[in-house]
């Protein structure tokens, strides 16, 4: 097989919220940069409106890679230049100052949480990826039957902030944004990277990182062919300052552990994972036009926070309950649904591990929630059904399996208030995935110091959400994004000392 040689200052592995934002620090500090990603770049004027056909191209594997344990739990990764950011809602928010404490006071991460560096990068960060808070005007059925029904139970419900100050509404971020109005890495933080004289090679998948005395010097990999993902040639690329690992929390310690690390690496995998509740209205909702994710609850001591969530009709279609004729009548009032959906902060810790068999990807992921999860998780539905109704739903289709698929109202929520519920009776799924490289001050209790270098290993860091000690309760990119550009930009300061001392 063909061999591919290169070499850079920083090598950097996934071009996610991660990966992106140290190629932006690193770069914009006029270093020499290499980006290396697994998945291809995606024009949006190549990618399809079809949501089937654009998961198959941004999504690994299909999105078919399950957890395993108690209940197979689907986990949503991005495969494709910009990672998860390329195919996310843009939500942002700040590290919560309750996790920003506990990380200081139980994990000895007071260096890298440190308020001013801290609250600088999440301030550059929204300036340049264009944070602001979702209008009225861009709410559409969806987010507006929801602020709805916080203003009749007095929940405190709020616009959500996103990177996508010029949304239009075509509630198609998961196909990717149509216009480019949301600035995830693959239109923002990378091509920002490469005008600053950073390399993009795609296709690109990494196996392992090259360790010589203790110290990392380089990775190795193959380029895959973007049809059949097969390898067409061997790859090798040296890096003469530092490897950065920013691949996901579920892929970083499988190149980790393929490359001999060992110990915490691929402990304590946390989730967020979520539920949905589907309500039908008399008058339309049209949740194709607004943003696909626009309002949210954020009820940190029941440790959930609720969102709108727009599905075009093709994913719709198979949560709505019924079948044969009564199905087909309910697919002639597609317009008149609204879905809302709830990411509970478990407490549950899981394991990832290389593995053949670990669905396409090469990760089996061991995660079961917790009795006290499971808990929250009814809650959470109950508490749904209660607002669709408050918000004048006539049907509620809570989604559980056993329990009745359609009730008519409030007073059948009990029902599902006073059931036992097991994970394998929910369609849960998570996409805010944590903690399998953890950062910390005790070297006996993390992966990473607070710089994000890998004990005892030179010239190699972890960039990306694996390094998080404890899930946050909420939505994840923009802390990674900031802990990125403090690590990255001390790695930066060093690189350049060094040289001016050389
Ligand atoms: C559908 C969905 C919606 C979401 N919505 C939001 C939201 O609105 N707001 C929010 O804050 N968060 C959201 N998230 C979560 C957020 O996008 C992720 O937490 C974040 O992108 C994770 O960043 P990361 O750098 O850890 O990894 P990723 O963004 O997943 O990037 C990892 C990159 O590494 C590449 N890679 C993996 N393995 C290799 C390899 N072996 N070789 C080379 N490259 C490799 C991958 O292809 C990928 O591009 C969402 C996630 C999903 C899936």
């Amino acid at each position: 097989m063909r061999v591919v040689d290169d070499v850079a200052d920083f090598v950097i592995v996934g071009t996610g919220a991660g990966g992106a934002t140290a190629a932006r620090v690193l770069a914009g500090a006029g270093r020499d940069v290499l980006m290396l990603e697994e998945g291809p770049l995606l024009r949006t004027a190549d990618r399809p409106a079809e949501v089937l056909d654009a998961m198959a191209l941004a999504f690994r594997d299909f999105a078919t890679a399950t957890t395993r344990g108690s209940y197979p739990m689907p986990m949503l990764q991005g495969r494709c230049v910009g990672g998860a950011t390329a195919i996310n809602s843009g939500i942002i928010w700040r590290l919560p100052e309750d996790v920003r404490a506990q990380w200081i006071a139980e994990h000895g991460l007071g260096r890298l949480v440190e308020r001013r560096a801290l609250d600088d990068a999440f301030e550059q960060i929204e300036r340049e990826l264009e944070v602001t808070e979702t209008s009225e005007a861009l709410y559409g059925g969806n987010a507006e039957r929801m602020a709805e029904a916080c203003r009749v139970m007095g929940l405190p419900g709020k616009a959500m902030s996103r990177n996508a100050a010029r949304c239009k509404g075509s509630a198609r971020c998961l196909q990717g944004c149509p216009g480019e109005a949301r600035q995830s890495m693959d239109v923002s933080y990378i091509p920002r990277s490469q005008r600053d004289g950073a390399r993009l090679l795609t296709l690109a998948r990494i196996d392992r990182v090259i360790m010589e005395w203790g110290r990392a010097v380089g990775v190795e990999g193959v380029l895959v062919d973007a049809e059949t993902r097969r390898p067409v040639a061997q790859l090798r690329v040296m890096a003469r300052e530092a490897v950065i690992v920013s691949a996901s929390a579920v892929q970083t310690p499988v190149i980790l552990r393929r490359s001999g690390l060992r110990g915490l690496v691929g402990e304590r995998f946390q989730a967020h994972p979520g539920c949905a509740v589907v309500g039908r209205f008399d008058e339309p909702v049209t949740m194709s036009r607004g943003a696909t994710q626009g309002y949210e609850v954020p009820l940190r001591d029941r440790r959930l926070k609720l969102e709108t969530l727009a599905l075009p009709p093709e994913l719709l279609a198979p949560r709505l309950p019924g079948a044969g004729a009564v199905w087909q009548q309910r697919l002639t009032e597609m317009d008149h649904y609204a879905q809302w959906s709830f990411i509970c902060r478990t407490e549950a810790h899981g394991r990832v591990r290389p593995s053949l068999f670990g669905g396409g990807s090469g990760a089996a992921v061991h995660f079961s929630p917790t009795a006290s999860d499971m808990e929250r998780v009814r809650y959470g539905i109950g508490l749904l059904c209660r607002m669709m109704f408050a918000a004048g739903a006539r049907e509620v289709f809570p989604g559980i399996g056993g329990l009745p698929s359609v009730i008519g109202g409030v007073d059948e929520i009990d029902a599902i208030e006073r059931s036992p519920l097991r994970p394998q009776q929910l369609n849960m799924v998570a996409s805010h995935l944590f903690g399998t490289a953890c950062a910390g001050g005790d070297p006996r209790a993390s992966v990473v110091d607070a710089d994000l270098a890998v004990r005892d290993v030179q010239g190699l860091y972890v960039m990306d959400a694996s390094v998080f000690p404890t899930n946050l309760g909420v939505n994840p990119q923009h802390s990674i994004m900031a802990l990125t550009w403090v690590a990255a930009s001390r790695l930066a300061n060093r690189a350049l000392r060094r040289a001016a001392a050389a």
